[in-house]
């Protein structure tokens, strides 16, 4: 009897066990099935020997960017156009894994969750577009960086270009210097130090944490010293206000607001901002950032807050702060996919998105000229990242507020120089075709 009864026993534990796992494959299948189809492992089944068998990728223009269709693949027609969109269309071999051909190819491939692939292809419609991309390319003039340009009401990303790029029907030598990285999407992928365009962090905690920010009065003589350390300015300021610091992007100010506010604070703010997390862009993960809580007092927490030190910013995480700074306070999450609009975060308070954006405004008006963007109303940051070796990556951050045209853009090139002659003019080229064109 005893007997008897341990093998009732055992029989309703494995019955148990049957029922949790069809429970766990019904479940898996229903969240991860577009991935065991997709999987590259089973090429045969999405595609031949590793060919997309069919599907489209279009501009938010209806214009084809690639296209697979009986096995047959092609991209844009035009090489100019294939080579500007390459780091956000992909390539059929699937060199760029955060493209749309690899990114998307459930999608692409017409996966069905009942039939599972269709054979059909699938349309996906990017938000970008392929002639602004273009335009951007030849701005960039060869020098490797990213820029990115998104409307800061919607979150779609208008623009989004690495450089170097290469025409996918061609490729590209492997041992050439140039095409270093190549098939990395820097614009997403990639952080860099981000220098003075990071001051926007430190004064946004300096209008919410320091009382008598306004009152206050920054002395700057070409230089100070914090525990010893030289913090070299790239000017001497004399007396100014914090819109002056910022306009001036005074090192000396910087140093002071930085020493007062802490490491911890700095990094707080650094957080809450979005520059040390990855974000999703349509479940594309972007490149986490770094900022590091230096000691009380120390040069390193200076320089931090002046975008030195050890601080790396993500070309879209710094989109996404300068967009939400455009639309009041919150960030309406990326999208490079059309009709879908990304869900909202708020990154600021209104209040301090207000004073931020007229001090970048101010910065323009009073510092960089408003001749060198004719036709816009441009609020921005620029930044010159010392990054050893005399050479330094050039930043331009900012937005327009022309009726009708929100655009956030945020441009970055590697050891290219000044920041505001070289990705200032990028971004102007880019957003001249935009508003202008
Ligand atoms: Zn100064």
């Amino acid at each position: 009897m005893k007997k008897v009864k341990n093998r009732a026993f055992s029989a309703l534990i494995i019955a148990f066990a049957v029922i949790i796992g069809m429970g766990l494959y019904v479940y898996r299948y229903a969240t991860q099935g577009e991935m065991w189809a997709t999987f590259t492992a089973d090429s045969q089944i999405v595609t031949n020997e590793g060919k997309l068998i069919s599907g489209t990728v279009l501009d938010r223009n209806g214009l084809v960017l690639a296209k697979a269709e009986n096995s047959k693949q092609d991209y844009n027609s035009d090489p100019l156009i294939r080579t500007s969109v390459l780091h956000a269309v992909g390539d059929f071999p699937g060199n760029i894994g955060t493209g749309a051909l690899t990114a998307f190819a459930d999608h692409l491939s017409g996966y069905n969750p009942v039939t599972g692939i269709t054979g059909e292809g699938g349309t996906v419609q990017l938000t970008i577009d392929a002639k602004i991309n273009a335009v951007a390319y030849e701005a960039m003039a060869g020098r490797p960086g990213a820029v990115l340009v998104s409307n800061y009401e919607t979150g779609e990303i208008i623009c989004m270009l690495s450089t170097p790029s290469y025409d996918p029907t061609v490729g590209f030598d492997v041992e050439d210097i140039a095409y270093a990285g190549a098939y990395l999407n820097r614009a997403i992928s990639s952080a860099f130090t981000p220098g003075s365009v990071f001051k926007l962090v430190t004064v946004a905690a300096a209008l919410e944490q320091i009382d008598d920010i306004y009152e206050r009065r920054f002395y700057c003589e070409g230089k100070t010293y914090v525990n010893g350390a030289e913090i070299n300015c790239t000017g001497t300021h004399g007396e100014q206000t914090i819109e002056e610091a910022l306009a001036n992007s005074c090192n000396c100010a910087f140093a002071e607001l930085s020493l007062i506010l802490g490491g911890e604070t700095l990094a707080q703010y650094a957080e809450a901002f979005g520059f040390t997390s990855s974000h999703s862009l349509n479940g594309i993960d972007t490149k986490k950032g770094n900022f590091e809580a230096y000691t009380r007092g120390s040069a390193g927490l200076a320089w931090s807050g002046i975008g030195q030190a050890t601080d790396l910013v993500c070309p879209d995480s710094m989109l996404r702060f300068t967009a939400a700074i455009a639309n009041g306070g919150t960030a309406v999450e990326g999208s490079i996919l059309l009709g879908e609009t990304g869900k909202m975060s708020t990154l600021l308070s209104p209040d301090t998105a207000e004073a931020l954006g007229d001090m970048m405004s101010y910065n323009v008006y009073a510092s960089y000229g408003t001749w060198l963007f004719p036709g816009l109303e441009m609020c921005a940051k620029s930044g010159t990242a010392e990054v050893g070796n005399g050479t330094s990556h050039s930043w331009f951050t900012g937005y327009i507020t022309n009726e009708g045209s929100p655009y956030a853009f945020t441009v970055v090139i590697e050891g290219g120089g000044g920041g505001l002659a070289n990705a200032g003019s990028v971004a102007n080229s880019v957003l001249q075709a935009l508003v202008n064109g």
